[in-house]
């Protein structure tokens, strides 16, 4: 059973964006930028914008942070993303989620412009990729496509099952999959026997947020598993499987940590070249069957 150790792929994505960004300073282009807005005191919050600044600057992309206090209101936080979507100097742009209550991300992310939308998750680049057409993507789900693409050189007619629905993972990993030409299967909190889903699926990928979920006699034996789920638990990182219990199962699985998660900042990275390439250079966005290969 092979481990897909998310960070070798995400290195390599990373390295090759680093060139292409010093490519750029050497021909004296203007840098990449982008904004990061945050609101209130979510410490996890802090930590992913941190990191994502951190891998930013690695490849040479600039970064401002933006940070609100808690009780901002709509107003403030609209206007704030209004005028970064405004500013030419700016690229990318990312709303950190969750908001603290009583804000409300789907609202609130109307005022970014799609064309700086690096996390994919206006109601635009929502359609763009249920339409098949070109724009920005979430990163997490081309995380999964980039990695399961590794192992499915086609997914035409690839049986695949999705556990999860979510707008920022499960839903569009699954019009991504379907854009490829997978046959897929899309299962949520009130779908029925799960296993009988799963059991005949060549790849599957769990989204749900339900720590080891799926066990040993969900899967078919030389199936692909890519868990995406992420649940603390007693201190303990717990994924949606329970890797251990399915030994010999898969031919491919990732772990939790160490999976995903690093794809889904390499794939953020990604994102804001593209948008940066567009802006700047006038290069056109890629749709869904082409924008987790974008990066290679
Ligand atoms: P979410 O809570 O928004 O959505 C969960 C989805 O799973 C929903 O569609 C829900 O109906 C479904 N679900 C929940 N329990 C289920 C069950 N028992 N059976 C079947 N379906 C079930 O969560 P999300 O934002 O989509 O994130 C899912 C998981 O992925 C979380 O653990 C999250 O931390 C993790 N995540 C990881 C990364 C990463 O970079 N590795 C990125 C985003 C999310």
């Amino acid at each position: 059973m092979k481990l897909i150790l998310g960070s070798t792929f995400a290195d390599k994505i990373v390295e090759s964006l680093k060139e292409r960004v010093t490519s750029y300073h050497q021909q004296g282009l203007t840098t990449p930028h982008l904004a990061a807005v945050r609101v209130g005191q979510n410490p996890s919050s802090e930590i992913y914008v941190r990191r994502k600044a951190r891998a930013c600057k690695y490849v040479g992309i600039a970064t401002s942070i933006h940070h609100l206090p808690e009780g901002a209101g709509a107003t403030d936080v609209r206007m704030l993303l209004e005028e970064l979507s405004a500013d030419t100097s700016v690229h990318g742009i990312l709303l950190q989620l969750p908001l603290p209550k009583p804000l409300k991300s789907t609202e609130l992310l109307e005022a970014l412009s799609p064309s700086k939308d690096v996390d994919g998750l206006t109601a635009l680049n929502q359609g763009n990729l249920a339409l098949e057409l070109a724009g920005l993507f979430p990163c997490t789900p081309l995380g999964c496509m980039h990695l399961a693409a590794h192992y499915f050189p086609s997914f035409a007619g690839i049986r695949t099952t999705v556990i999860g629905n979510s707008a920022l993972v499960g839903a569009p990993l699954s019009r991504m999959l379907l854009a490829a030409g997978a046959s897929v299967t899309t299962l949520h909190s009130q779908s029925k026997d799960l296993e009988s889903f799963t059991r005949t699926s060549e790849l599957v990928v769990v989204a749900a947020g339900h720590p080891h979920l799926v066990g040993r006699n969900w899967i078919k034996e030389g199936a692909v598993v890519i868990d995406v789920g992420i649940s603390r638990v007693n201190g303990k990182i717990l994924g949606d499987v329970d890797l251990a219990s399915l030994e010999g199962i898969p031919r491919a699985i990732t772990p939790v940590p160490g999976g995903v998660g690093p794809m889904t900042i390499a794939m953020l990275l990604s994102n804001c070249l593209a948008a940066y390439q567009h802006l700047e250079l006038g290069e056109p966005l890629s749709p869904p069957s082409k924008s987790y290969l974008s990066c290679h």
